[in-house]
């Protein structure tokens, strides 16, 4: 009996909040963050960055080759045009064909001209620095038109969505382009599937640090708490948001991989 109970308890042990289902009552409100509100600052002239000599080119102006449809792994269908890829909403998320570690990542985004709508609904897209799953899941650095336009700060440009705001608000008007460069630390999970070590970001906005070596609480999410799942590489996923305003455009999208740490 005893070793019975014992064997019980380790089981519950055993197994990771993460496996836990989502308290029913959550709602996306719990876990918004409205203040303290993120400065405003200016950034620096435009820059168009060419990729280092060792990077990918993820997105070079011409061609999708590079990603897929996260949906069903079939070529990717956004729209290519002028040197820059459009998100196609009813085309869904896409994703890169290969998978990273850690990695540094350029690129550049516009919001269309004339935007309209408000809050979460105006520019929404997402840098998903893994995307471990359909849908929403991994690990979403927010793109969203964050001028003059209010929201909760951990969902602004340039927050880890509903875990971290951004440290500063240097984002351009609608119309022109702007860049994002990161550096994404994976997190590591030992044998058991447990985290050894958590996954960070540091990510500049317009070149303006707007991550600090920020750590993820686990992968982010719309309803309810963010947490862990294991994995090892993945690919690397941009968002078709559903919401009705204008798509937005990238281009000169390029990555390298990094050398792993000792963690
Ligand atoms: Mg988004």
């Amino acid at each position: 009996m005893k070793s019975i109970l014992l064997s019980a308890s380790l089981l519950l042990v055993a197994i990771p909040p993460a496996a836990l289902a989502q308290d029913s009552k959550d709602k996306p409100e719990d876990t918004e963050q409205w203040s303290p509100a993120v400065p405003v600052v200016a950034s620096g002239g435009s820059e168009t960055a060419s990729p280092p000599s060792d990077a990918t080119v993820l997105f070079g102006g011409k061609s999708l080759d590079q990603w897929v449809s996260v949906k069903d792994g079939s070529a990717a269908r956004w729209t290519v045009a002028d040197g820059m890829m459009t998100v196609l909403k009813g085309a869904g998320n896409i994703q890169t064909r290969q998978s990273f570690d850690s990695y540094q990542l350029h690129l550049e985004y516009r919001i269309p001209a004339g935007i309209t709508g408000q809050g979460q609904a105006r520019g929404n897209s997402g840098l998903f620095l893994a995307s471990t799953g359909p849908g929403d899941t991994g690990y979403e650095m927010q793109i969203l038109d964050s001028y003059h336009n209010d929201t909760y700060v951990n969902g602004q440009a340039g927050a880890i969505y509903k875990q971290v705001p951004p440290l500063v608000n240097p984002v351009r008007k609608p119309g022109e382009w702007q860049s994002i460069d990161v550096v994404w630390t994976k997190p590591v999970f030992a044998a058991d599937g447990s985290l050894k070590s958590p996954a960070y970001l540091t990510a500049f906005l317009n070149g303006v640090l707007v991550q600090n070596h920020a750590e993820l609480r686990g992968e982010t999410t719309y309803v309810g708490k963010p947490s862990y799942k294991p994995y090892d590489r993945a690919p690397i996923k941009l968002q078709a948001h559903g919401d009705q305003s204008k798509p937005i455009s990238f281009r000169n999208i390029w990555v390298r991989e990094l050398p792993e740490i000792a963690r």
